[in-house]
């Protein structure tokens, strides 16, 4: 699992953020600044105490800004590289500028963008981790989060040839002199993918986590309590797990035949048992009632002959050895 932090401040004070349609991304296009200045203050503002002042008022965050990313990936002032979220995910930012030939550009077929904050693009460690780590992992969460295919992440220099925006040589001019391309990107962007992201945003002093494994946990699910003894059926082992999943650990076997208590039952088939093979869940398809005793069963009537017979006997005998006891006491002699 990767993780990155997402701080977030909405540019409130843009008209891309006051005007531009909100829908459902259906792909992601990357960028980067062309300009060298790999300080997120240059474009993320107001100051939050992290990002450092903007001297010149310039951010994207003001009215009559024409360009507006929903993220942006920069330094922050003591050169931690991080990433911005300006716009919510589903609104339209202002990225690509037109499409050509009539094609509707990136913007209005909902690509969710973002930029990263490019520097002189010759320093490999801040290429490394601002573009090969946090830009890749922000696609993968995007990817998870709406279920967009990779292929769908495209920078703009790719969207441009599409006719989905202006003639820019974006992000490929970045990732050329450290020896990528954007196949090579999408591929970093299907191992973070299947690796999942989890993210922990940051919005003034509140946090919250989201991701695929571990986002809010949902209600633990409430099981019935109850209590009855259960036999393992089928024909191979069944395993007692520490969680009620199948991809939960195995903490023990159970056989065919043996005897376990149910103390807890839940609605998706799971139940939390005692056994020899201590505690855990199984799957309650593979328990059975416990047979009812089966009442002592009358022997059979050879089987009672031969009965009698060996009392008959052993009735004999006895009164054979309490007729010897009896000589042995009276010293009579019959
Ligand atoms: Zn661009």
């Amino acid at each position: 699992m990767r993780h990155i932090t997402i701080h977030r401040l909405y540019f409130t004070n843009s008209d891309c953020f006051k005007t531009s349609k909100h829908g459902t991304p259906h792909g992601i296009q990357v960028h980067s600044t062309g300009a060298n200045n790999p300080y997120l203050h240059r474009y993320v503002g107001p100051d939050d105490g992290l990002l450092g002042p903007n001297q010149y008022d310039n951010t994207h965050n003001r009215p009559g800004a024409n360009v507006c990313a929903n993220a942006y990936i920069g330094k922050l002032k003591d050169g931690t590289v991080t990433i911005y979220q300006t716009l919510p995910w589903g609104q339209h930012c202002w990225l690509s500028a037109g499409g050509t030939n009539g094609t509707p550009s990136a913007n209005a077929q909902g690509f969710v963008g973002f930029e990263v904050c490019e520097d002189n693009r010759k320093n490999r460690d801040y290429f490394m981790d601002a573009v090969m780590d946090k830009s890749v992992n922000l696609c993968a969460y995007l990817c998870w989060k709406y279920s967009l295919d990779v292929n769908a992440v495209m920078d703009h220099s790719e969207l441009h040839r599409l006719g989905m925006a202006s003639d820019h040589g974006d992000i490929s001019w970045w990732l050329k002199p450290f020896g990528y391309n954007m196949s090579m990107y999408r591929n970093e962007v299907r191992k973070a993918l299947s690796e999942g992201v989890c993210v922990t945003y940051i919005e003034g002093d509140k946090t919250w986590t989201d991701g695929p494994e571990e986002a809010e946990p949902e209600n633990p699910q409430e099981g019935t309590t109850v209590n009855k003894q259960m036999i393992v059926t089928g024909d191979g082992y069944l395993n007692l797990r520490a969680e009620p999943s199948k991809s939960a650990t195995s903490i023990g076997k159970l056989y065919p035949g043996d005897v376990v208590t149910v103390t807890q039952e839940f609605s998706d088939g799971w139940a939390f048992v005692n056994s020899s093979a201590g505690q855990g869940y199984v799957m309650e398809a593979y328990l059975a009632p416990v047979p009812e005793e089966a009442p002592e069963e009358a022997p059979a009537s050879d089987e009672l002959l031969e009965w009698l017979g060996k009392a008959i006997d052993a009735n004999a005998a006895l009164t054979e050895a309490l007729e010897h006891m009896q000589i042995l006491l009276t010293g009579a002699v019959g």
